[in-house]
């Protein structure tokens, strides 16, 4: 046997992402594979038995291994835990919001409000206010979710029976989870697909499901075992005194419900009237949106979550007005009360009106009319070409994550790919992915485009992405560290396994390569040496290689960059935060952080007129491409191409569609002279 004393460095502790790290890693061996600390000891092969016990940043661990393979299944996990599971080692506050399954990628939510669809302008009484979650209008009766209550199968005399039926619902609730996984993927947000994946590891658990079977042993139902022992599972991890720990027990009973339901030949769809309602909830699990009656539930006000939390993603891919961090006072109203919820006002509050005068509902009614015809008929039109009404053609292209989104990005009208962030292919792995994978991930996804231009981003990772392999110095301001490409010069491998892979596949396609967080003009030099230098290597054809302006000092170089690459892309995201110094994650900060800061404008600006003079043309693949205010100001501003998440893409061509270039470009030049965003804001064509 082999064992050894190690302490847990990441400052997350071994919450839900790095113990399904570990969990992974363990079971690539034979050996056994077990883990102490304060006195109880816990399976390293199931994530459970390792959440419960609640180790935290700067524990102490004993690792037991033992068996044939005992020796490399110590080094490899030593390895993972000495690395902190990819996580930041020292700065508590950023690694919990990075570590975090649900770790925010972008700035603001794109917030999609029609320019024709006016708020409304009937004095309005009862308000209550919350974050725009999903844009729209609805009107309707209220309907309060209440947790379902199973009924549990009593025990049917049988132990054997007893134990396939859980064998049996363990597998289905696996395929629903499957299920609930692709959907998310196929909604262009793969990277909170991981949810599912935890819901399974969960599910699985070797040793949840073998006390479950000694409990049925025992002459009690499945149903009854496995309720007992989930909910004890997720007791011990709620009073975990990690608050981020704690959370996952929300998880467990997620989970667990769903084994329950099927158990109990109950479905886990919502109860809903025969009416359509505005779905109120303190909170929603990712697997009650998934489930939600898409022709009943025509609104939704959650209590608790932002913007970025599943439900809120999930309420967006499939168009459900919806506003969250709404006011307690609304969860004090009775079912069927009627109430307006307004989620188009331009900016990022919505309001709720809890009692509506007939005046305020003709007028919501109206609105909603038309923004519901606007939203069909730019979903119908979504494979025209975004040209304005003065014939200024602009390109309108998606931001992907994967072969699926790819997929998904073309259905919804999308004319190439704007940003393929290949970082999916690093993360939540153990190893780092090979050449060979690379390629076959980036020549599906050419060909899913079908010889559009899909520009590839070479690997960002750092910063918000770490990853559990590379051996990623500890940092203070990761955001201000080693990322993006500069990691990837000083791991030139890295860099030179991925070009490579992207030079052999671009023959199934139509490829570019964008080079993200290029800060210096020595970078850009490295990056194109190496890639002329392999372009000869593998006998490939020149590649377009262009660069993301997203460092402030690139976008005030961007005359002297702008003769030399293909194209500039402008990643409004990271732009704004380093522009205005504000941390992109930040809750409190998130209104603020507003990529129509004139600052931020005036950068666009003098990158739009560096590129355009050296015949360069310029694209915004940030979420400010699909805020609907920023739009003509961009489109004025001169940028050539929009990258947008799918579910954007018909709406943002309608808006181009509507557009004047000659009011766009003065409405540009009045945004430019503005002091503050809040006064961008307020601007109207
Ligand atoms: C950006 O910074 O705007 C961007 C598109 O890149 P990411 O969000 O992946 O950092
Ligand atoms: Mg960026």
């Amino acid at each position: 046997m082999k064992q050894g004393n190690l302490i847990i460095q990441n400052v997350t502790g071994l919450h839900a992402r790095p113990a399904r790290l570990f969990v992974d890693a363990a079971k690539k061996f034979t050996a056994s594979v077990q883990i102490k600390h304060a006195g109880r000891i816990a399976n390293g092969k199931s994530m459970i038995s390792m959440l419960t016990l609640g180790v935290e940043c700067g524990a102490e661990i004993t690792m037991l291994v033992d068996g044939s393979d005992e020796v490399s299944a110590y080094a490899a996990l030593e390895k993972l835990i000495q690395e902190g599971f990819g996580e930041t080692l020292v700065n508590k506050n950023i690694a919990v919001q990075n570590g975090a399954i649900t770790a925010v990628t972008s700035a603001a939510p794109a917030v999609l409000a029609p320019p024709t669809v006016m708020p409304l302008s009937t004095p309005v009484f009862h308000l209550v206010e919350g974050v725009i979650a999903a844009p729209g209008i609805a009107i309707g009766g209220v309907f309060k979710l209440q947790e379902t209550t199973v009924v549990l199968a009593a025990f049917s005399g049988d132990v054997d029976a007893e134990q396939h039926a859980l064998r049996n619902a363990i597998l289905q609730a696996g395929d629903q989870l499957t299920q609930l996984r692709n959907q998310l993927i196929i909604s262009g947000v793969s990277n909170d697909a991981a949810i599912f994946d935890a819901h399974q590891e969960i599910i699985t658990d070797p040793d949840l499901i073998s006390e479950v079977m000694t409990q049925i042993a025992t002459q009690q139902s499945a149903a009854t075992a496995w309720k007992w022992v989930t909910d004890k599972h997720a007791a011990a991890v709620r009073q975990l005194s990690d608050p981020l720990l704690a959370a996952r027990a929300a998880d467990i009973q997620d989970a667990g419900k769903r084994v329950l339901m099927l158990l109990s030949g109950q479905s886990k769809n919502i109860d809903l009237p025969d009416m359509p309602v505005i779905l109120l909830a303190k909170e929603l699990s990712p697997s009650d949106m998934a489930v939600i009656d898409r022709n009943k539930v025509i609104g939704i006000c959650i209590a608790e979550g932002g913007p970025t939390a599943h439900a809120s993603i999930l309420a967006r891919s499939l168009g459900i007005p919806a506003i969250v961090s709404a006011d307690a006072k609304l969860h004090t109203l009775p079912n069927g009360t009627r109430i307006i919820l307004n989620a188009t006002a331009p900016g990022l509050s919505g309001t709720v009106d809890l009692c509506p005068t007939p005046a305020a509902l003709a007028e919501a009614e109206a609105a909603q009319q038309a923004w519901q015809a606007r939203r069909q008929r730019a979903t119908q039109a979504a494979h025209m070409s975004a040209t304005t009404l003065d014939g200024h053609r602009v390109e309108v292209v998606a931001n992907i994550g994967s072969v699926a989104d790819a997929k998904a990005a073309f259905v919804a009208g999308a004319e190439g790919v704007g940003l393929l962030r290949t970082e999916f292919l690093f993360m939540d792995s153990t190893v780092a992915p090979s050449e060979q994978t690379q390629f076959e991930a980036y020549r599906d996804i050419l060909q899913a485009m079908a010889d559009t231009p899909v520009i590839i981003r070479t690997l960002d990772i750092g910063g918000d992405k770490p990853v559990t392999y590379l051996d990623m110095p500890v940092e203070k301001n990761p955001f201000l560290g080693e990322r993006g490409i500069r990691l990837c010069l000083n791991r030139p491998d890295i860099l030179r396994t991925q070009l490579r892979a992207i030079l052999r596949a671009a023959e199934f396609g139509c490829a570019q390569i964008m080079i993200p967080m290029i800060a210096d003009f020595a970078e850009w030099r490295a990056v194109r040496a190496m890639l002329t230098e392999l372009q000869t290597e593998l006998n490939a054809p020149a590649v377009a290689l262009g660069i993301m302006i997203e460092v402030p000092s690139a976008a005030v170089m961007a005359d002297i960059f702008a003769p030399e690459v293909a194209f500039f892309s402008i990643g409004t995201n990271d732009l704004t935060q380093y522009v205005l110094a504000m941390d992109r994650q930040h809750p409190s900060l998130a209104s603020k952080a507003d990529g129509l800061h004139p600052a931020v404008l005036r950068l666009i600006a003098q990158t739009v007129e560096a590129a355009h003079k050296a015949g360069k043309w310029v694209g915004v693949c940030g979420e400010l491409g699909s805020d609907l205010q920023a739009l003509p100001i961009l489109v004025g501003l001169g940028v050539d191409e929009l990258s947008v998440n799918s579910a954007a893409i018909g709406l943002v061509k309608a808006n181009v569609r509507e557009l004047h270039l000659s009011d766009a470009k003065a409405l540009a030049h009045r945004a430019l002279a503005c002091a503050t965003a809040a006064d961008v804001r307020k601007l109207t064509i």
